[in-house]
C-alpha cells in the first residue's frame, strides 16, 4: 500500500483559478427556479379573472367573458403538466428542447386570451366602473405575467406578444369609439414590459452568478482546509503521521485505554547517511518511502496473533516510530523481527546495485504512569544498543 500524501492534497500554487460559469449551466438553473414556481403563482390572476367576469355583469358580454375564463383556465393546467414535465426532464439532465418550446408557445396563447378579455368590455370601455376595472386588471396582470418569468426572458416575451397581438386589432377595429388613448397605450405597453423585463432578468441573472460563485468558493475552502489538516498531520515523504500529530494521536489513544500496555518501537535506519552519498537524494527518498510502506503493512493487525491498535510516525529524517496498543512488550518484539527482516529484504528493480537497506531497533513498554517521553527516550536508548551491538538488531529497554 503506498503511502505519500495523495495527489489531491498537494499544495496547488495556482489557486482561484476558476474558468467562468457557462451560459447553458446559467439559463437550465434560471428555467428550472422559473418552472418550480408552479400553478400556484397562476392563482391570484385566475381570482382576477373570476373577479373581472363578475365586473362586466350587465353588460351582456358575460358569457363571453366566462368562456374566455375557462379557457385560460384549461390553458393554465395544460401550462402545469407540460412546465412539470420540463422541470423532470431537466432534473434527469436531458435535453426538453421541444416541451420548452410547446410551453413558450402556450405562454403566447395565455398571452393572447389576457388580452381577448378586452373585447367582452371594448365597446363599453369609459361607461361604468366594471369594464374599467377588467381593463385595469388585464393590464396588471400582463405585468405580472411578463415579472414572473423574466429571468427567462423568452418566456416573458412570448406572453407579451400575446397579449399584444390579441389587443392591437381591438383597438384598431374599436377606434371609432374608443379613440387614441388605448392605441398608444397598447403600443406603449409593450416596449415598457421589455424593458422591465430586461432590466429584471439582468438582476437575476447577476446574482445567480454572484451564488454560484460564492458556493464554488465555499467548496474550494473547504476542499484547501481539508488540505491544510491532512499537510499538518501528515510527513509529505512518507504519508505517515508527523512527530506532533503522532503525540496528539497517543495522547487520545492514552485517555481512552488508561491501562493498557503501550510498547513504542523505534527504528533507525543504518547509514543511511551513506545511502545518500552513494546513491543520491532521491534513491534515499525512495528508500524512505518504501519503509514506510513497510511499517504501515507490518503493524497492520492483520499481520499479527494478537490485535494490536496502532499509530506510525515518521518521527525524524530516517526515524520511525510505531506505538502498539494493547501489545506487551514481548509481542512488539516479535514485530519488530518481523520488520526488521522485511527491511533488510526489501528491494525494487529501479534501485541501483548495491543498494542495501537495514535498521535498528530499540523497544520498550511505556509506563502509563510516566510521561510519553519518558517512553520514547528508552526506546531511544535501546536502539542505540543496537547500533553500537552491529546495527540491523533489535534492543528491548530494561
Ligand atoms: P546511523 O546508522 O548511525 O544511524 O547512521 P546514519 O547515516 O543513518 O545517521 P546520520 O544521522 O548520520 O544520517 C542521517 C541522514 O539522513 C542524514 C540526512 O541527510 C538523511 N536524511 C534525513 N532526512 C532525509 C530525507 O528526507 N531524505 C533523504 N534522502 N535523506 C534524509
Ligand atoms: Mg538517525
Ligand atoms: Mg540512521
Amino acid at each position: 500500500m503506498k503511502m505519500t500524501a495523495p495527489a489531491e492534497y498537494r499544495a496547488n500554487a495556482t489557486p482561484l483559478n476558476f474558468p467562468e460559469i457557462g451560459r447553458n449551466k446559467i439559463q437550465s438553473i434560471l428555467l428550472r427556479r422559473v418552472l418550480s414556481m408552479g400553478i400556484a403563482s397562476q392563482i391570484p390572476m385566475l381570482i382576477g379573472a373570476a373577479l373581472m367576469g363578475f365586473a362586466v355583469i350587465g353588460t351582456g358580454t358575460e358569457k363571453l367573458m366566462w368562456s374566455l375564463i375557462a379557457v385560460q383556465c384549461v390553458l393554465q393546467c395544460i401550462v402545469a403538466i407540460i412546465s412539470s414535465m420540463l422541470r423532470r426532464k431537466l432534473d434527469e439532465n436531458q435535453p426538453g428542447r421541444y416541451l420548452f418550446v410547446i410551453f413558450v408557445g402556450l405562454e403566447t396563447l395565455t398571452g393572447a386570451v389576457w388580452g381577448l378579455m378586452m373585447l367582452p368590455v371594448a365597446e363599453v370601455l369609459g361607461h361604468g366602473l366594471g369594464p374599467l376595472f377588467v381593463c385595469i386588471t388585464l393590464i396588471v396582470t400582463i405585468t405580472i405575467s411578463a415579472l414572473m418569468p423574466a429571468a427567462v426572458r423568452v418566456i416573458s416575451i412570448a406572453a407579451v406578444t400575446g397579449f399584444f397581438v390579441a389587443l392591437f386589432p381591438q383597438t384598431l377595429y374599436f377606434y371609432h369609439i374608443l379613440g387614441p388613448l388605448p392605441l398608444v397605450a397598447t403600443l406603449v405597453l409593450p416596449p415598457t414590459l421589455f424593458w422591465m423585463t430586461d432590466v429584471h432578468s439582468k438582476q437575476v441573472r447577476a446574482a445567480l452568478v454572484n451564488e454560484l460563485e460564492n458556493e464554488r468558493l465555499a467548496l474550494y475552502l473547504e476542499d484547501a482546509l481539508q488540505q491544510s489538516e491532512y499537510l499538518a498531520r501528515h510527513d509529505s515523504l512518507t504519508g505517515l503521521l508527523n512527530r506532533r500529530a503522532f503525540q496528539s494521536k497517543l495522547k487520545a489513544l492514552r485517555h481512552e485505554q488508561p491501562d493498557a500496555a503501550i510498547s513504542l518501537i523505534l527504528i533507525d535506519l543504518d547509514h543511511f547517511k551513506s545511502i545518500n552519498d552513494q546513491f543520491g537524494h532521491e534513491t534515499g527518498d525512495a528508500v524512505l518511502v518504501s519503509t514506510a510502506d513497510i511499517i504501515n503493512s507490518v503493524t497492520r493487525p492483520d499481520d499479527l496473533s494478537a490485535r494490536c491498535d496502532e499509530a506510525t510516525a515518521r518521527w525524524g529524517g530516517e526515524e520511525f516510530i510505531i506505538a502498539l496498543v494493547g501489545c506487551p512488550i514481548e509481542a512488539a518484539a516479535s514485530v519488530s523481527e518481523l520488520l526488521r527482516v522485511r527491511i533488510a529484504a526489501q528491494a525494487d528493480p529501479q534501485w541501483p546495485d548495491g543498494l542495501s537497506v537495514t535498521g535498528s531497533f530499540g523497544v520498550s513498554l511505556w509506563d502509563h504512569q510516566e510521561d510519553l517521553a519518558v517512553g520514547i527516550a528508552q526506546a531511544d536508548k535501546a536502539m542505540y544498543r543496537a547500533k553500537i551491538s552491529g546495527r540491523n538488531q533489535i534492543e528491548l529497554a530494561a
